[in-house]
């Protein structure tokens, strides 16, 4: 039949040479051959793209760009639809399955030219070279214009703890652009990049994407110190001391935050040895050099010394860790994690240290006006168990005093020992610097393991977005929500693929001298990220914003109650799926979303227009979160999102809003008692900030212009004046974007 086309289109084209006639029948053969062809299967089934990856072939788009090149020359040198598809034709006769599109743009030219269409063949040259500039060319230029001359409000509020306007923190953000360019141009797959422009998901840390580091760790302190490490290729022995620990611990932190993105924790319990060291290397001093001193005498002349040395050694790592830029141009996101552990022996000594970090962390650290703030680094995360619940328990005084910074400085943040180990199989751990968890895994001796272990990434899913779409059914949601997740899905894996292959050389520090592993130079990451050693997680959104969309209420009444657990299910269930195929550790994950929940709440109102409680109000709702807006008791609150925290274990926090809760602390204690019954990890928020114009001290206010304003004097300039929030799950203070900084003054309190 095709020949049979072609035969008549020849005969008929050397017998009349009207252009009319043969433009006629070169559409009806066009027409008949282009249907006809679609039923012949194609030998192409793939096009390798410049960056590597595969596409789906699609013959329309080499007729888009010979009719392209068309108009750009004379009629006479145009190729007629005819011609292009036999060119297409004889494309899929000529090559197999996958084909290089270098080496499809060759044969086109080729078969151009051989049609006597050089003109057109020129044309098409030219075309596939422009194309080949604007793919290259880079579109970073404004955005690092005006990085530098400060007017990239964007880029600058993206992250409240980065300070824009700061030379070094420029330089991180000048290569953040660029990271974010070569990641959209390069090397993300198409649908991955449109999804994430399109608000379906958020690819996070694109701005990384392009070093294969992680996100998130739980660093191996306790193996450092024991066995030394290697900083900058200087040996760094094994601590003798409690002053050398220290400085080592900050050092250790520095060293790790330069090579990932996200944060890290380290267990201050480690650090007990090394002050039980230090009291012993002051006894035997005094012993030694005081003979004639009774041991009672010598006793108290130590404890004095140990006291002064704890207490200097402590302010050392609060400033070091505040004071140090990492490279990525910030404080390094640290988290101490205070843990009582009754099988320590050195449990005396570690909460000494506790007790020295909530004394000095309650007294905040000064600006540069002379007067005590409150710090956003390090994060405290304290661990209530039964030895200091407030039940008459040895250590309840340092719960006393937890409870009583918590009221002052907003941290510490509190984890149940108790409900954590009803979730995680009778074990205790640190989040991995914010709120990102690891799951129970054992090691080659069946032992558990956290410390050493890490996170791969996050991509985070758009719940209401679903909602939105899927019109009130749902059917139609559970059908698009598995469309999306297996979207996201090829996300994370677009990450994990980044990171395999890589060689412990990367960051020696982690890879090499034990924040994760001990591995040779020049030895691959690999076998960490399979085994479910690490995990990689999917975060999601705005679980409160799709109930309203589905009944109009809050997911806290019963009705929408069950059904948000039945959504959470179908997220975990997703991740489980995924687990046990591929042997990565998927989690599901709580996204705190300090700027997502702006950016996704501002794409979707873009596209679907404003929606009460929606997208009418510039940001959506942090995880499975209670509306900030929500009048809704403390405990009511914490009971309700504790359910949640049992499916998302990955990751999850629940947090109180508060007012000045200084002059009531037994309240405040009687909540820390319900968390530890009833919620894995909650934290307290309060305000304690400061004007520099005026020295007003309380809670400066968000006007009804969305600006931040002293109540007092009402200053305005955010240069002059301290404001530290919890912006999800480090505390920020830096100020925040439009759709943040109108979240943060909806916030209602639980307590009154
Ligand atoms: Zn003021």
């Amino acid at each position: 039949m095709i020949f049979l086309l072609i035969f008549i289109k020849n005969t008929i084209s050397c017998g009349h040479q009207q252009k009319q006639t043969q433009n006629i029948v070169s559409k009806v053969t066009s027409y008949f051959f282009y249907n006809l062809s679609s039923l012949i299967p194609m030998a192409i089934k793939k096009v390798i793209k410049r960056n590597g990856s595969e596409a789906v072939y699609d013959p329309e788009k080499i007729r888009v760009a010979i009719q392209k090149a068309n108009h750009e020359v004379p009629e006479d040198d145009q190729a007629s639809d005819f011609l292009i598809s036999e060119i297409i034709r004889s494309l899929e006769l000529a090559k197999k399955w996958t084909v290089p599109i270098e080496e499809i743009q060759d044969f086109i030219e080729m078969q151009l030219i051989k049609m006597n269409k050089a003109k057109l063949a020129k044309k098409y040259i030219i075309y596939r070279y422009q194309r080949a500039l604007v793919r290259k060319s880079n579109t970073t230029d404004d955005s690092i214009l005006t990085l530098i001359h400060n007017d990239n409000k964007e880029v600058g509020q993206e992250n409240s703890n980065k300070d824009a306007s700061i030379a070094s923190t420029q330089r991180d953000l000048i290569a953040w652009e660029v990271s974010k360019d070569l990641t959209r141009r390069m090397l993300l797959p198409d649908d991955i990049r449109e999804a994430h422009d399109e608000g379906v998901l958020h690819f996070h840390d694109m701005d990384y994407f392009i070093q294969p580091i992680f996100n998130c760790c739980l660093v191996n302190i306790k193996d450092m110190f024991e066995n030394g490490t290697v900083m900058n290729g200087k040996l760094v022995e094994t601590p003798k001391s409690f002053q050398v620990a220290c400085t080592v611990m900050t050092q250790i932190i520095a060293s790790v935050a330069s090579s990932q993105y996200g944060g890290q924790s380290v267990n201050i319990k480690h650090l007990g040895k090394y002050l039980y060291a230090t009291k012993q290397k002051y006894l035997k001093k005094y012993k030694e050099s005081c003979p004639e001193l009774s041991d009672e005498e010598i006793q108290k002349i130590v404890d004095i010394r140990v006291k002064d040395e704890l207490a200097s050694w402590v302010q050392t790592i609060q400033y070091q860790i505040n004071t140090l830029m990492t490279t990525n141009g910030q404080s390094p996101f640290v988290t101490l994690f205070l843990e009582l552990d009754e099988k320590d022996e050195y449990i005396q000594e570690t909460a000494e240290i506790i007790e020295e970090i909530f004394k000095q962390r309650l007294q905040g650290i000064k600006n540069e006006v002379w007067v005590y703030v409150t710090p956003a680094f390090p994060k405290l995360v304290y661990v209530l168990d039964e030895c200091n619940i407030l039940k008459g328990g040895k250590y309840d005084y340092l719960t006393k005093l937890a409870v009583k910074c918590s009221a002052k400085r907003m941290y510490p943040d509190y984890i149940s020992a108790k409900k954590m180990r009803e979730i995680e199989c009778g074990n205790v751990f640190a989040p991995m610097g914010c709120r990102s968890f690891l799951a129970p895994w054992k090691d080659e001796n069946w032992e558990y393991k956290f410390e050493g272990r890490f996170n791969q990434w996050v991509v985070t899913i758009n719940l209401p977005q679903i909602w939105i779409l899927a019109n009130h059914s749902e059917e139609k949601y559970f059908k698009l929500l598995d469309e999306r997740l297996e979207l996201c899905r090829k996300a994370l894996m677009c990450r994990h693929e980044r990171l395999k292959g890589t060689v412990s050389d990367i960051s020696p520090i982690h890879w090499q001298y034990w924040a994760i592993a001990r591995l040779k130079k020049g030895e691959k990451i690999d076998k960490y990220l399979y085994g479910w050693y690490s995990t990689i997680s999917l975060g999601y959104i705005g679980l409160y914003e799709s109930s309203i969309l589905i009944t109009w209420e809050p997911h806290t009444t019963e009705k929408w109650q069950a059904f948000a657990l039945k959504v959470m299910r179908t997220l975990k269930a997703a991740v489980t799926k995924w687990k046990e195929e591929s042997g990565i550790g998927f989690a599901l994950y709580g996204t705190p979303a300090e700027s997502l929940c702006y950016r996704f709440a501002k794409i979707d109102k873009k596209k679907f227009g404003e929606i009460k409680d929606v997208t009418d109000k510039w940001y959506y709702t942090n995880s499975y979160h209670v509306d900030v807006r929500e009048h809704i008791d403390a405990l009511s609150k914490l009971a309700f999102e504790a359910q949640f925290q049992s499916i998302s274990t990955w990751g999850a926090i629940s947090y109180i809003e508060m007012p000045n809760m200084q002059k009531n602390l037994p309240a405040l204690e009687s909540l820390v008692q319900f968390m530890y019954d009833n919620i894995m990890y909650a934290e307290f928020n309060t305000k304690s900030d400061y004007c520099h114009c005026c020295g007003f001290d309380g809670e400066i206010i968000v006007n009804e212009d969305n600006e931040w304003e002293c109540p007092q004097c009402h200053n305005k300039n955010q240069r002059k004046m301290n404001v530290t929030r919890r912006t999800c799950w480090y505390l920020g203070e830096n100020f925040w974007n439009a759709g943040k900084t109108k979240e943060i003054s909806k916030r209602v309190l639980h307590v009154s």
